[in-house]
């Protein structure tokens, strides 16, 4: 087994023997008090490596870009606070909240110790919780052979957050275009490798919606990780406080409704990006179903809920509560939708 590096007093927290974890996720440890909107209840404990140095990449839209000012815990990473808990703190309330969770998540992030410290820290959840462990990875730190490691200190899942659809935005917003260290071949290469090693529907690929894409490119980036076997866990982009990005808005909700429903028909094996006909503008005006076999699909609600790691029979265990968008404009559903919340996705759909 790994050991944890020595500190001393005088240092400030630092991974693996501390981790900043999701404001839902220390709710649901009764770290913090608070309710969610509707009682939306967090099914997969997120943490986040943490260092004093912060994240060594640039990424035009992440709170936790090397070049915004401030003190590394201050920053956030997605829209909420990350609050920073010992090791040994998370490990006993996790155990003792265990019924209530179905996965644990740990996020790298762009750091010399990242891979370490996420094989240490992946082995101890993994033996001494023993729930299911995903590894958001970065595999800017990485090497493939790393992966085989993930999985034999216990990693059940494993994904990749390259975020854009195409390569030219990727550079853009995470490489030449800011000055930062990742290559969108490097992230590809990872991702295809991860599911090859991990195996069908156990890897996966975070996107963003709304980074300046067409519809029809983010649908056929889709389908090329569905084609490695992977899954896509989509997010609706979110200004974040202090990143580059904190100017730009969100993409209009029907566009996200749409990469939504088509990527639940995509990931699920019910259609082929092939399939879907799309506008002048890159636009969906067709799923290439029947349209009455769409509106069960949308009927159920299931296309509209947060897309992540699955877990305790659900699709998506990783319901990230309100995590790309307010209570006031819910992008990512983390509950099953009531019949109010279909008739309104409907109506953002425009369908009739
Ligand atoms: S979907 Fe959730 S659990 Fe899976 S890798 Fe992404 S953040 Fe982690």
């Amino acid at each position: 087994m790994l050991s944890p590096k020595k500190r001393t007093s005088t240092e400030q927290p630092s991974s693996p023997e501390y981790l900043q974890m999701s404001l839902a996720a220390a709710m649901t440890l009764g770290l913090k008090e608070g309710l969610f909107f509707r009682n939306a209840r967090l099914y997969c404990l997120n943490l986040l490596l943490t260092y004093p140095e912060g994240c060594r990449a640039n990424c035009a839209y992440c709170g936790l870009q090397k070049s915004r000012e401030g003190a590394f815990g201050e920053k956030s990473f997605i829209r909420v606070p990350w609050p920073t808990y010992d090791l040994e703190t998370i490990m006993r309330e996790t155990i003792a909240h265990k019924a209530r969770l179905h996965r644990v998540c740990i996020s790298m992030i762009t750091h010399s110790r990242a891979v370490q410290d996420t094989l240490y820290l992946t082995e101890r959840f993994h033996r001494e919780v023993g729930l299911p462990v995903s590894i958001l990875m970065n595999p800017t730190s990485m090497k493939p052979s790393d992966l085989q490691e993930m999985k034999r200190k216990g990693a059940q899942m494993a994904a990749v957050a390259l975020d854009l659809a195409t390569e030219d935005l990727f550079d853009l917003h995470r490489g030449k275009g800011v000055g930062g260290p990742h290559r969108f071949d490097q992230y590809w290469e990872m991702l295809s490798a991860t599911a090859e090693v991990f195996g069908r529907n156990k890897a996966g690929c975070h996107l963003i919606v709304g980074m300046g894409e067409r519809e029809d490119q983010m649908i056929q980036r889709i389908q090329k990780v569905r084609d490695l076997g992977a899954r896509t866990h989509l997010f609706s982009f979110f200004p974040e406080k202090g990143s580059r990005m904190a100017h730009k808005k969100s993409c209009p909700v029907d566009q996200y409704r749409r990469i939504q429903l088509a990527r639940y028909l995509i990931d699920f094996d019910h259609c082929r990006a092939e399939d879907l006909e799309f506008d002048d503008q890159g636009r969906i005006i067709s799923f290439g179903l029947k349209k009455s076999e769409v509106e069960q699909w949308i009927d159920t609600g299931r296309p509209f809920m947060t897309s992540g790691c699955p877990g305790g029979g659900m699709e998506a265990a990783c319901n990230r509560p309100y995590g790309d968008g307010p209570a006031s404009d819910i992008r990512s559903f983390p509950f099953p939708l009531e019949a109010q919340d279909i008739a309104l996705v409907k109506q953002q759909l425009g369908w009739e």
